[in-house]
């Protein structure tokens, strides 16, 4: 047998129980130093605790892989390559199914993450995307997104998160469109039966109802006011809001109840919604966080490729505090060796343009964006992938994700109290004198059951 063509695509099936690997049967193993490999295998688990690897090629030896070093193990189950001989024979592989595959492998120019749910996948190489380029086919993202509405019975949900308190969040959208390598939400997508990689940007869901099932949520008599998160899964002023508005009927929902509202968010388009949340201010009906992750517009731009520039942010704090609403910036999440120096900065150019607290997470990788986010450092950053990575491991005993709580959120260790330290003195230089508003649980108006207000 001959080894792989570069450039061809192996489809692999999830192997749960890596018992049943065959020996001399070719394997993907995602691997935690050498990533992705494909190899035959000799199955050496149950005596030695080890991988025989193995390759077609003669040129390269066999060797050893401790099962630790292993993440994942997919059976290969077929190879689809483009190193096409003639034209007759591309004729022969039915042009049109060809060019489908095409179209559906050059959308996953990210690594697309196993859905845990499912049983194949597709992964795609950079080598692919270069041949696309060549042949001058648009491998933009953008144009590709998806819009899927859905239609959830209800819209609110429980947070008892001892890191957060007691609260409630809403989210208009599922996955989302802004894209940061680090987002936590990634994972909640494959509840949706999407991979937690591109599919997280490019396949929204969408929640028309959303605005009528909080209004639904507020007419039920046992209803207590308490804060509101917008949003806990996604952004929800991400680029879709432009055209939908549902953030925007949302927001009208909870002026008419007099109900208290939180907004977190990375994009400018907050600045549409000026008026309403003028008029809920008047009440202390709004706290707005604006999240800066950093300064540095190039790291930006790859860490976080579709949210507003950091100038649209720095502006759109500026333009809330003209008009008296309440802006907390959000230094998060910290990226040990790659921003955590930031906080200083990030506090005084908040602070200048009328942010009056500021607050931070520290990074932790769960799930699948362990594999999402290390990637994209040895991507973009590869001369700090060690300290990137060892950082973020300090801070959490050890490990890049933690469930812990208290310490998944806020970190520990030396690295961990370094950041603390600079950001209680920027706290201290900045924002000392500054006092955030409590909401306000009070004015809630009862209004009876059936009185909706919004068509849709
Ligand atoms: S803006 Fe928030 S929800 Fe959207 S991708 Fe970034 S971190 Fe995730």
């Amino acid at each position: 047998m001959l080894p792989v063509q570069p450039g061809s695509y192996i489809i692999g099936e999830f192997l749960e129980d890596w018992n049943n690997i065959k020996n001399n049967q070719c394997y993907i193993l995602l691997t935690l130093n050498d990533g992705i490999v494909y190899k035959r295998l000799e199955n050496e688990i149950n005596r030695q605790q080890r991988l025989l690897l193995k390759s077609d090629n003669t040129e390269y030896k066999p060797y050893y892989l401790s099962v630790d070093e292993v993440i994942e193990v997919w059976q290969a189950k077929g190879i689809v390559s483009f190193d096409v001989p003639h034209e007759r024979a591309l004729n022969d592989l039915n042009n049109q199914r060809l060019m489908q595959m095409m179209d559906e492998m050059r959308a996953e120019i990210k690594v697309n993450t196993h859905n845990r749910f499912e049983k194949l996948e597709y992964r795609t190489e950079e080598d692919f995307l270069q041949h696309l380029h060549l042949n001058g086919e648009d491998t933009s993202l953008s144009e590709k997104t998806q819009y899927i509405e859905v239609f959830p019975k209800s819209i609110l949900n429980r947070v008892t998160s001892p890191d957060i308190g007691k609260s409630w969040s809403m989210n208009p959208y599922q996955g989302c469109e802004h894209g940061c390598t680090y987002c936590y939400a990634r994972n909640s997508h494959e509840y949706w039966g999407y991979s937690a990689g591109s599919d997280f940007e490019r396949k929204i869901l969408v929640k028309k109802t959303a605005p009528y099932l909080l209004e639904k949520a507020f007419q039920k008599a046992s209803w207590q006011p308490e804060p509101i998160m917008l949003s806990g899964n996604t952004d929800c002023y991400q680029p879709i809001e432009k055209e939908r508005k549902i953030t925007r009927e949302i927001l009208k929902v909870f002026e008419k109840y007099r109900h208290p509202v939180g907004i977190i968010t990375k994009n400018a388009l907050i600045q549409r919604d000026i008026d309403i949340l003028k008029r809920l201010n008047e009440r202390n009906l709004i706290h707005v966080s604006i999240s800066i992750t950093t300064l540095d517009e190039k790291i930006r731009r790859v860490m976080e490729p579709r949210t507003a520039t950091v100038k649209r942010r720095l502006q759109t704090i500026e333009l809330l505090a003209q008009n008296g609403i309440p802006v907390n910036v959000m230094f998060a999440p910290v990226i040990p060796g790659l921003t955590s120096h930031e906080a200083m900065a990030i506090a005084e150019a908040s602070s200048k343009a009328g942010a009056i607290a500021m607050n931070y997470t520290m990074v932790r990788l769960n799930g699948r964006i362990a594999i999402i986010f290390m990637d994209w450092v040895k991507k973009n950053f590869p001369d700090r992938y060690e300290k990137i990575k060892h950082g973020i491991e300090e801070a959490h005993g050890g490990n890049l994700n933690d469930s812990q709580f208290g310490r998944r959120m806020k970190g520990e260790g030396k690295f961990t109290e370094q950041v603390q330290q600079s950001i209680a003195l920027a706290k201290k230089k900045f924002f000392a004198d500054k006092t955030y508003p409590e909401y306000n649980c009070d004015d809630f108006l009862r209004i009876p059951k059936g009185q909706f207000s919004l068509g849709l």
